[in-house]
């Protein structure tokens, strides 16, 4: 996806190349040793609450430190562990360190932090996703309300009456759920009100120039005025400056995540709350 084309990201996909190339069969079995080899690692963005200038929450974003390519991000592996069915047990593993390391801030008394993770479709589509959110939720104790899955429109489009019984199924079990790149898909807004979510997440894209082009501060103070009209907060993704904070204050968004707090990092570094 372009949009996930970052500055410094590792591009695998070159246009030319061949899905079935040797570069592509390689990495396919080097991404199916990573787990056992330890090479995943989860970094953490915080999430801000706008009003109380405040980080509330942080996002888990996987990242595969690869022997030779040094850290590969998502966006050049997720599609092939998708295509491989890999991010099944990616995904597991993402769940449970994730609240594993949510227990680590709870016991060093960050309670109060909320922890995202992002789901695959191919994980939504899977008929265990529930039971192993409850399972993964048991074993590292997590309380209620402090775990938020994070899932896309397009997701949740492919088969709706099906989305809102698992939707309705994870939130019976104490997990928040959020709309995430919110406006990049094309699902209709009247299906908003018909899947139980918690919070949504406006794309950067939305964000990215919403202090120079005026349409794009009129689509985000929109999107900010429908959610919150429907029972939702929201998330602004990609805040990089002071202006985009600013513009987003005036319009009411709850909470901001961005380059301008901090960019994702390893879990040593967050930025904890005082
Ligand atoms: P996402 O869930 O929308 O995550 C936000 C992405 O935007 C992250 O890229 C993050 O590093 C980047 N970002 C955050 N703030 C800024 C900013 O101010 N400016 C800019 N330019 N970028 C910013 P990342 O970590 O490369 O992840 C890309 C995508 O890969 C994620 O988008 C998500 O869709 C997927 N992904 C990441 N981790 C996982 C995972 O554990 N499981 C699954 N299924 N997908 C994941
Ligand atoms: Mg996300
Ligand atoms: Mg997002
Ligand atoms: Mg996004």
């Amino acid at each position: 996806r372009a949009k996930d084309e970052g500055r410094d990201s590792f591009q695998l996909y070159q246009p030319a190349m061949n899905a079935r190339s040797l570069e592509h069969l390689a990495l396919e079995s080097a991404l199916h040793r990573a787990l056992e080899r330890e090479e995943l690692v989860l970094h953490y963005q915080p999430l801000i609450d706008i009003a109380r200038a405040r980080i509330v929450a942080s996002e888990a974003l996987l990242r595969w430190q690869h022997p030779d390519l040094g850290l590969v991000a998502p966006g050049d592996f997720i599609s092939l562990a998708e295509e491989t069915g890999l991010i099944v047990d990616i995904g597991e593993w993402v769940l449970r360190n994730a609240c594993l390391q949510h227990r680590r801030w709870r016991e060093a008394g960050h309670g109060e932090l909320r922890m995202l993770v992002n789901i695959s479709a191919r994980q939504f589509r899977d008929d265990n996703l529930p039971r192993l959110v409850a399972q993964v939720m048991a074993e590292t104790s997590m309380p209620t309300g402090q775990l938020t899955l994070e899932l896309t429109e397009s997701m949740l489009m492919e088969d709706s009456s099906r989305s809102i019984d698992v939707l309705e199924e994870l939130r019976g079990q104490g997990v928040r759920l959020a709309l995430d790149d919110f406006g990049t898909g094309y699902s209709s807004l009247a299906y908003l009100k018909r899947f139980p979510i918690d919070e949504l997440k406006i794309d950067r894209l939305f964000i990215r120039d919403i202090d120079r082009n005026p349409d794009d501060a009129a689509i985000a103070d929109a999107i900010i005025k429908l959610a919150h009209s429907l029972g939702l907060r929201v998330v602004a993704e990609g805040v990089e400056t002071a202006e985009q904070l600013e513009i987003l204050t005036r319009h009411g968004c709850n909470f901001a995540q961005g380059f301008y707090y901090s960019r994702p990092v390893p879990a040593a570094q967050f930025p904890l709350p005082d």
